[in-house]
């Protein structure tokens, strides 16, 4: 998981302005009462594909092409849109929320599934794995965690800075709710769906990139910010996936500098 930075871009504005744009021409149709995500996509005079597509393009933009939470490559073919705050709460989900303060009902998913800051491009989740196990939103919306919100959020800076990770590539937070959804809900640890495997590989090739100076000599502090830096840069907009373990290594290396 990292950091997803929802500052002002003008993919995002002109996303959210036709998202805005659309609730607000359906409000104003006759015989309409609920306005959300659904019944704006699938009002004929929005274009709902077309509004799709420009909201789904702008959060690809926004998070380098990789799934909020598992880090894979995703692309317009490939990804989902999903809500943070999900669109069709179950009770227990509703009172679990206003349990930690958080005033959630049927009108405020209402307003939020039309909130670009609720809004993330996912992956797929896995669906087509033979063994049947899941990932990201396809394990939360599972019947075994829908009714519990997620804590940790790929949009709150100080979470993502919580993550550390195993030789192994698996992922851990140090706050015990943040581990319960990276490994429960999220199951960002199933190894059958490849993914420690994958980030002990990213893992690996960036410790080989760094370690092995020609006359045996560390690298620099300056040397390995340096790294850090060319793994935050985008290549046609795509940062690398599961980028996450690299930079969370070499972090750890400068520190100890
Ligand atoms: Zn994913």
């Amino acid at each position: 998981m990292l950091f997803i930075d929802k500052g002002l871009r003008s993919e995002r504005k002109a996303a959210e302005g036709a998202l805005r744009h659309g609730a607000k021409a359906l409000a104003q149709t006759p015989g309409v009462n609920r306005v959300n995500y659904d019944t704006v996509m699938e009002s004929s005079a929005n274009q709902g594909h077309v509004l799709h597509t420009s909201l789904l393009t702008s959060l690809l933009v926004e998070q380098g092409y990789l799934c909020a939470y598992c880090m894979r490559r995703i692309d317009e073919r490939t990804a989902h849109i999903e809500h943070y705050l999900v669109r069709h709460p179950s009770d227990e989900y509703v009172q679990a929320l206003n349990r930690r303060g958080y005033t959630y009902d049927r009108d405020e998913a209402d307003r939020q599934s039309l909130n670009y800051r609720n809004l993330l491009a996912v992956c797929d989740g896995g669906s087509d794995n033979p063994t049947g196990k899941k990932c990201c939103d396809k394990s939360r919306s599972d019947s075994r965690w829908e009714s519990i919100p997620l804590h940790i959020s790929p949009l709150e800076q100080w979470h993502v800075a919580t993550i550390s990770y195993s030789p192994k590539g698996m992922i851990r937070s140090t706050d015990p709710q943040f581990d319960q959804d990276l490994t429960g809900p999220l199951n960002l640890n199933e190894t059958a769906l490849g993914l420690p495997a994958a980030r002990e590989s990213v893992l690996k090739r960036v410790q080989q990139r760094v370690s092995k100076r020609r006359d045996g000599k560390q690298l620099l502090k300056t040397q390995l910010e340096k790294e850090r830096d060319t793994l935050l840069e985008r290549r046609d907009g795509r940062l690398d996936p599961y980028v996450g373990i690299a930079l969370w290594w070499l972090t750890k290396q400068i520190e100890k500098r």
